[in-house]
């Protein structure tokens, strides 16, 4: 039977650039000690106290249909940490909870673009963007940033592309790169999306994770509440990647449209899962910051490490749970040096090549190991790429 042109071209090149770590998986199950610096997973997991809650609100009969919408006290407290954090006034009219921030990309993009616009998205970028776009009938449009510029975009390179396209998707702290955009940056973008009427769709998943400077969001630049979706996510901020909550902060008029959209996909988000995350999000900053509290150190003993290697190249890290190191210096690609690197040390990272063009020759390492094995496959991956320069 023939296949839609849209669920066959989300990956267009066969690739999904996740060949190193489908191989590193494969070395894990054949009985390889492998160590895994791949994928944005804490190595923590959800807290007791947020499952204790889980379990509480299950038992205690939160197990059917959820209101589609989200349950009205997570709405209400998504609202006031938004509203806290940006000075934005926002209601739960604003806020609709999604499964995960990867469905609130999704949802995001459905509410912004028609099938054939254009959607611009910024390389390097989470590996999921251009297939998002695809899958809802929009063409992907990437804008590249550079290594020298600490892969902050720049406002010209943006506005060359911007004509006539309908979005342009942002993460700030950014997955894989680390960066945090700047307010200069983030004033330029908010100025080419007014200038050429795009939304702006705000990928915030990271915004608990600020190792340097502080994270601005760009919703609470002038005029900018009116075209800005904000994505967020309990993934990285309170360690339930696994339970599927996030959401989408919008003017209100564009979330009664994604209420539609949320009743004829995925009928909501289970209830007891809503109320952990409630009850996760009452907790306040002192469990958002015991959850970054690893990579917060892991960041400083890379920081401490990379020092006193001058091969590695180092992209600051300022947010997120990943470091980029430019290997450039070794020659090789990305892709090769992470292969390389797998079959010499049994450490697997991703090569900068997966996440689009403008990080070839860097890999990205997640922070995502304890310690002191975290220390000690740094050091090699520098010793590594130490022997192959010379
Ligand atoms: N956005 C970025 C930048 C990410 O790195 C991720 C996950 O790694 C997501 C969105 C999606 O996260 P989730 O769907 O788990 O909320």
């Amino acid at each position: 039977m023939k296949l839609s042109h849209r669920i066959t071209h989300l990956t267009p090149s066969g690739s999904d650039g996740w060949e190193v770590f489908y191989r590193a998986r494969q070395m894990v199950e054949a009985g390889v000690d492998v160590i895994e610096l791949t994928i944005g997973e804490h190595d923590i997991g959800t807290d007791p106290v947020i499952l204790d809650a889980m379990d509480r609100a299950a038992k205690g009969g939160h197990t059917g249909y959820a209101m589609v919408p989200g349950i009205q006290n997570l709405r209400e407290s998504v609202a006031r940490r938004i509203k806290e954090k940006t000075c934005v006034p926002t209601t739960y009219e604003n806020i609709l909870i999604t499964p995960g921030g990867q469905s609130a990309l999704f949802a995001a993009h459905l509410a912004a673009c028609d099938e054939g616009d254009t959607a611009l998205f910024i390389d390097p970028y989470y590996a999921t963007y251009p297939g998002t776009i695809r899958s809802i009938g929009a063409e992907p449009l990437a804008i590249e940033t550079r290594p020298e510029d600490g892969f902050q975009p720049r406002a010209e390179d943006i506005d060359a592309k911007a004509k006539g396209a309908r979005s342009l998707l942002i993460n700030t702290p950014n997955n894989p790169t680390g960066s945090i955009y700047s307010r200069h940056t983030l004033e330029g973008i908010a100025d080419i999306c007014r200038k050429h009427d795009l939304w702006l769709i705000s990928d915030e998943v990271y915004d608990t994770q600020i190792w340097e400077g502080e994270h601005l969001s760009p919703r609470a630049l002038p005029n900018m509440a009116e075209r800005t979706l904000v994505v967020g996510s309990m993934s990285k901020s309170h360690a339930m990647t696994g339970s599927r909550v996030g959401w989408i902060c919008g003017p209100v008029d564009v979330v009664e449209h994604l209420i539609n959209l949320a009743t004829h996909t995925t009928y909501g988000v289970p209830g007891y899962i809503q109320d952990a995350a409630d009850f996760a999000i009452s907790q306040g900053s002192d469990l958002e910051d015991k959850i970054a509290e690893p990579f917060r150190r892991r960041r400083a003993l890379a920081t401490e490490i990379l020092a006193r290697h001058n091969t590695v190249g180092v992209v600051p890290s300022q947010g997120a749970m990943y470091i980029m190191l430019d290997l450039r210096a070794t020659g090789l690609s990305g892709f090769d040096f992470a292969n390389q690197l797998l079959d010499a040390h049994h450490i697997a990272v991703m090569p900068g090549e997966s996440f689009g063009r403008a990080a070839a020759g860097h890999i990205r390492v997640a922070m995502t190991i304890d310690d002191a094995r975290f220390a000690e496959a740094l050091e090699t991956i520098c010793r590594f790429a130490e022997s192959l320069s010379n």
